[in-house]
């Protein structure tokens, strides 16, 4: 995410703390820098020159001047300037005050708007929401059945003309209108959810490839007829300059609420992206981070601007702990370590796929502050060693789990055989268990240990 972006500009801060003082060369160099950073992000012009002009402006006055370590005050500056353009305060979900809350979805073909309504109603449906998800895309013949696909991963139901249409199908009060009228669908879609009081709409509209007037008019009428809560614009992180046009077309034809930035997890300069919410005046909401359905972030511009910035996300971090760990099993964790029993290689099991749970370890890791210089050791991170290392305690007998001080040589061939690997990769795994365990009793002894706590591996 914004990686080169990322690198950039924390090596022009590294030239920038070699300096004591900064006389107005030294700030001029740094914005130049910054600003071709920006430029070769494809951060759109405007937004550019008006960022530049803002850092170099507070970074000639007596804020940088007087300060006590002016680089650091500098990085400071950037970073509030960065939290501006990007929106400033983070900005949640309208919900209406009388249900169902309706979410219209706007963009291109391909921008990851039917990806997204299965993320935004599983992530609903997790905080007590019961979304439907309405099929408004006739355009592409494959549509409808991909949204249903997407619903039924969600665990959501979708209202949808036929065919793919597999909770309005069956029941004869909804009567699913024909193929071809997207503004029929997309309202009946909310008389239906009324009905059957679902609390939020989520209604996918077809994209073309190109801005067309046709497709403008289309989402313009469906806005019309079903007078969305939130009008959220999906754009793709990657599209680069035409970014900027294209979210400009739809303020123009359709407006929007709200934006969300998708395919953020890709190597794409993404920096056209980063335009949008000055351009437009609209603010990011939500970011797409990959194809899976957990793969969401709600857009916090002051987490993504210290994310860029190199300085961590430890907030975002600790908020996707805090999903994926099961609370329950924490207590009950914390209650055995708490009553003098040992951790065992059981719990280190259950402990390891709740870290599962919680993503992609590279992206989790990728959120702490100074990862940007450590990119090459990060990339080089295999998401399968949590799979490995599961598959060697899934070939050890409970006794072995529970005590794994049995574990003898020919017990260690055995196991290593039963998971596919080497009698080394089992000693590795035992030595940091071991590790682990130590201080697990050291936690305990401490006064027990949150949800968030783990082993260190
Ligand atoms: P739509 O035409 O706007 O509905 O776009 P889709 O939801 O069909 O997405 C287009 C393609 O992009 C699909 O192959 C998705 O799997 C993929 N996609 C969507 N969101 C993301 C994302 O955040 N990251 C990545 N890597 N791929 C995505």
């Amino acid at each position: 995410m914004f990686n080169s972006l990322s690198d950039r500009l924390t090596s022009t801060f590294k030239n920038l703390r070699t300096r004591g003082r900064l006389s107005e060369a030294d700030i001029d160099a740094t914005v130049r820098e910054i600003r071709r950073a920006l430029l070769d992000a494809d951060v759109a012009v405007p937004v550019v020159r008006e960022f530049t002009g803002a850092v170099r402006e507070r970074a000639l006055s007596s804020e940088v001047s007087g300060a006590l370590n002016p680089a650091q005050q500098v990085v400071k500056i950037v970073n509030e300037e960065l939290v501006a353009i990007l929106g400033g305060a983070t900005r949640p979900l309208t919900l209406a005050k009388t249900p169902p809350t309706v979410i219209m979805l706007a963009g291109l073909q391909g921008a990851g708007k039917t990806t997204l309504a299965g993320k935004l109603a599983h992530a609903l449906k997790g905080q007590g929401h019961t979304p439907l998800l309405v099929a408004a895309d006739l355009q592409r013949p494959n549509a409808v059945t991909q949204l249903s696909v997407v619903a039924e991963r969600a665990g959501v139901p979708v209202f949808a003309p036929h065919p793919g249409n597999t909770s309005a199908a069956d029941d004869p009060a909804a009567d699913a209108p024909l193929i071809g009228d997207p503004v029929g669908v997309a309202r009946d879609g909310v008389a239906f959810a009324k009905e059957r009081q679902h609390d939020v709409v989520i209604v996918d509209t077809a994209g073309r490839l190109g801005i067309d007037e046709v497709l403008m008019q289309q989402a313009a009428d469906i806005r019309a007829a079903v007078n969305p809560d939130e009008v959220l614009f999906v754009i793709d992180a990657m599209i680069g300059q035409d970014a900027v046009n294209t979210a400009k077309a739809f303020a123009d034809g359709v407006d929007f609420t709200g934006v969300v930035l998708s395919k953020l997890d890709g190597d794409a300069r993404g920096g056209a992206a980063l335009s949008v919410a000055k351009v437009t005046g609209r603010p990011i909401m939500f970011a797409s981070t990959g194809e899976k359905l957990t793969d969401f972030e709600v857009f916090h511009p002051d987490r993504m601007a210290s994310r860029i910035l190199d300085m961590g996300d430890v907030l975002t971090l600790i908020e996707q702990a805090e999903k994926a760990f099961d609370a329950g099993e924490a207590e009950k964790m914390a209650g055995k370590l708490a009553s003098g029993q040992d951790f065992t290689l059981a719990d280190f099991l259950v402990q390891m796929q709740q870290l599962k749970n919680m993503g992609s370890m590279k992206k989790m890791l990728g959120m702490l502050p100074g990862m940007a210089q450590m990119r090459d050791q990060l990339d080089q991170f295999d998401e399968r060693e949590v799979g490995r290392i599961e598959a060697i305690i899934h070939s050890m007998t409970p006794a072995e789990r529970d005590n794994p001080k049995i574990i003898n040589g020919s017990r260690r061939a055995r196991i290593a055989k039963g998971a596919g690997t080497t009698t080394t990769a089992i000693n590795q795994l035992l030595e940091r268990f071991d590790n682990a365990q130590k201080m697990m009793k050291q936690m305990a002894k401490g006064g027990g240990m949150g949800p968030g706590g783990m082993p260190a591996m």
